[in-house]
Formats: structure tokens, C-alpha cells, sequence
């Protein structure tokens, strides 16, 4: 049994359901990430793991207690949310200490506690400023030290780093990690950033529509996403029309009358399929002999790569070329493409129309 367990777990609001059947076991000191478009219903499944919101249906349970309707204050879960919401009048000390205050700690200990975790996110300095003299970054920071003061069992954040700018952003998600394989706590984040969630989780949790649509872990699913709903959402994907030749043998994707042979990685369901392979699997090559060639008709420079985007039979394929040097062809110019067929993921082409 998980440490924190939902069991078909559903939230309806008359007839819709803003969370349907959901299921999942988190192990204890797991970072986990609700991830999904908006209105998927990450919010309300942080709410009922909160107590802010009761289930409709189904079961929560915490290091094997029944809390799904427990009030909020019983669970003593720490909650940090977008806005952040410090007390403005109070210093940092004062917000962190507040949590202790309501328990009754008595003022010697609630000070080395305060310290303690002052020190922990780096903010011992500031300890005496307000909010309002502090950046996005430090108070977030705050937040963050005052929902864990109280040493809560689950740290649920939703939406924690989207007020901050891409660099800050991008700092405190490491931040934030850090503090967490720290302090041990178990956490669950709301994001609908997937780079975020790829890159501070030990598993992701992909919601559609109310439900779960795939849980791995974050190189996992990159590699091996479940639909082409997860492909598009989790990085980027070209999506190719492909058909099944012989189920036995493999796929054969068909394009501008050549069938190239893709070896079979799994059993397939009979008829279309769609072949789903990311920009940066993809090799430049001469055009005699290539999966696939045409015209580039875009190149964008992003630093670390470019971006190409080259018209072939099959539609636009985008390209991430690495920048190791010499710039790759112009915008006219004709280029091969080719990559890995074990690169490549195979999916039921129904999901896509119905999921792009
Ligand atoms: P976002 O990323 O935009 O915050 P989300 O994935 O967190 O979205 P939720 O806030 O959980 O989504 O909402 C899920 C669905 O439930 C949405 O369609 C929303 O409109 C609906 N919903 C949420 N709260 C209520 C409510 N109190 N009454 C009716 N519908 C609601």
C-alpha cells in the first residue's frame, strides 16, 4: 500500500466530472507531478488530496488512515499555492513561525525551528525584511519554508513557480527539488509545464479530461508515451500516417508511393496507424537514399540548436539540429531525413484526430 493512496477517486459537479476514476499509489518522499492541459482537473485532485474539496466518490488514504473526509486542518498537510499568499504585515520570520504559533510551540523552540528552515532555503539574511521588499524567487521561497515549518507528511504546491520569470523559474525548480531530497517530504505538484514536470519528478502523472492518461517516469514517458496526446504534450512529435502491412512483421509507412519497412516492437491494432518521432531523433543526410526528403522551408537559430522545419510527402517534419558548429541547410535548400526506426513510436491514428 502507498503512502498516500487515491482509489477511483472521482469529483463531479451535476452531470461532469472534473476528476474521474482516479487512481494512484505514492510512495513515500516521491515528487510527483500533475501534469495536463487546462481544465484536465489537477486542481481539484490537489483539492481533495487537501480536504479543500470533497470527493464525489472514492478513496484517500494517508500511511493507511482514512482521510478523504477528514477536514483540512486534521490532515495538517502543507499547501503552497500560486499566489503564495504571506501575510503582508508580518516578516518572513513571523510567516514562517506563524504555523508554529497556531500549535502552541513554545517561543524558544519555534525560533530554532524558524532558523532551521530560514537556513534551509537560503533566506537566513532576510529573515527580518517584509514581503513586499522581497523578489518573486525569495518569496516563494517563504511560502515554501512555511508550509514545511510544520513538518507536514505531504507538501502539496499548486502551480508554485509560474509567477516568476524563465530564468528564476527555471532555478527554483532545481531549488525546489533540492529542498525536497532534503527535508525527505513526500510531495505532489500541479504544473501544466512539462519541462517543469520532467525535470523535478520522479514520476509524472498525464491528466485529460478528468483523467489519468499515463504515469511513468519522466524519461519514460518522453520515450515512450502512451497515445499522441502525450507525444504533443510531453516535448514535441512529428506525427506520421502509417498503415499496418502485416501485424506479424511490423508497420510499413506509406509515403508518396514507397513503403518504408518499420520492424515491429509490439502487436498493433489492424488498419491506420500514425508514427510519432520526435525533432531531435532525426538526422540530416544526403537526399539520395533518405526516409524521406524535400525543401527546407523554415530555420530558426535557438542557441543550443536549430530548428528546421523541411516540406516532404509526408507533410512538414520539424528537425532540432544541435549546434555543433557549421549551420545546417538554408531555407530552399534539399535535404535527406532519416532516424532510428527503434526511435520512432507507433500509435493508433484515432487518437490523433481525436487528440491533436
Ligand atoms: P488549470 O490548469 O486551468 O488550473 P486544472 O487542470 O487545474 O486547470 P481544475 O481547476 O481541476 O483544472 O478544473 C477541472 C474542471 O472542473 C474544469 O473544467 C473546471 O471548470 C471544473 N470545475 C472546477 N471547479 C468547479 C466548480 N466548483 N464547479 C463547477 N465546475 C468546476
Amino acid at each position: 500500500m502507498g503512502f498516500l493512496q487515491l482509489e477511483q477517486v472521482s469529483k463531479l459537479y451535476g452531470e461532469f466530472a472534473a476528476v474521474r476514476d482516479f487512481d494512484l499509489e505514492i510512495e513515500r518522499g516521491e515528487f510527483i507531478s500533475l501534469l495536463g492541459p487546462s481544465g484536465c482537473g489537477k486542481t481539484t485532485t490537489l483539492q481533495m488530496i487537501a480536504g479543500l474539496v470533497t470527493p464525489t466518490n472514492g478513496r484517500i488514504t494517508l500511511d493507511g488512515r482514512d482521510i478523504t473526509r477528514e477536514k483540512p486542518a486534521r490532515r495538517g498537510l502543507g499547501v503552497v499555492f500560486q499566489s503564495y499568499a504571506l501575510f503582508p504585515h508580518m516578516t518572513v520570520a513571523q510567516n514562517v513561525a506563524f504555523g508554529l504559533e497556531m500549535r502552541k510551540v513554545a517561543k524558544a523552540e519555534r525560533d530554532r525551528q524558524v532558523a532551521e528552515i530560514l537556513s534551509l532555503v537560503k533566506l537566513t539574511s532576510l529573515a527580518d525584511r517584509y514581503p513586499r521588499e522581497m523578489s518573486g524567487g525569495q518569496r516563494q521561497r517563504v511560502a515554501i519554508a512555511r508550509a514545511l515549518v510544520i513538518k507536514p507528511p505531504v507538501l502539496l504546491l499548486d502551480e508554485p513557480l509560474s509567477n516568476l520569470d524563465a530564468k528564476l523559474r527555471e532555478e527554483m525548480q532545481f531549488e525546489l527539488r533540492r529542498i525536497q531530497r532534503v527535508v525527505g517530504i513526500t510531495t505532489i505538484m500541479v504544473t501544466h509545464d512539462q519541462a517543469e514536470a520532467l525535470s523535478i519528478s520522479d514520476r509524472v502523472v498525464v491528466m485529460e479530461g478528468g483523467k489519468i492518461t499515463q504515469v511513468d517516469h519522466p524519461y519514460s514517458l518522453y520515450e515512450h508515451p502512451k497515445n499522441n496526446f502525450i507525444s504533443s504534450f510531453v516535448g514535441k512529435s512529428n506525427f506520421l500516417a502509417a498503415r499496418a502491412m502485416n501485424e506479424a512483421t511490423g508497420v510499413s509507412l506509406r509515403v508518396d508511393n514507397t513503403d518504408l519497412k518499420i520492424p515491429a516492437t509490439g502487436s498493433y491494432p489492424g488498419g491506420e496507424l500514425c508514427l510519432s518521432v520526435r525533432p531531435e531523433k532525426i538526422r540530416l543526410t544526403d537526399p539520395a537514399g533518405a526516409m524521406l526528403h524535400g525543401p527546407v522551408s523554415s530555420r530558426y537559430f535557438l542557441g543550443n540548436h536549430w530548428l528546421l522545419s523541411v516540406s516532404t510527402p509526408a507533410g512538414e517534419i520539424s528537425v532540432a539540429v544541435a549546434n555543433l558548429g557549421a549551420p545546417p541547410p538554408s531555407e530552399g535548400d534539399i535535404t535527406g531525413l532519416t532516424w532510428n526506426i527503434e526511435e520512432c513510436r507507433v500509435l493508433a491514428a484515432e487518437q490523433e484526430s481525436a487528440l491533436q
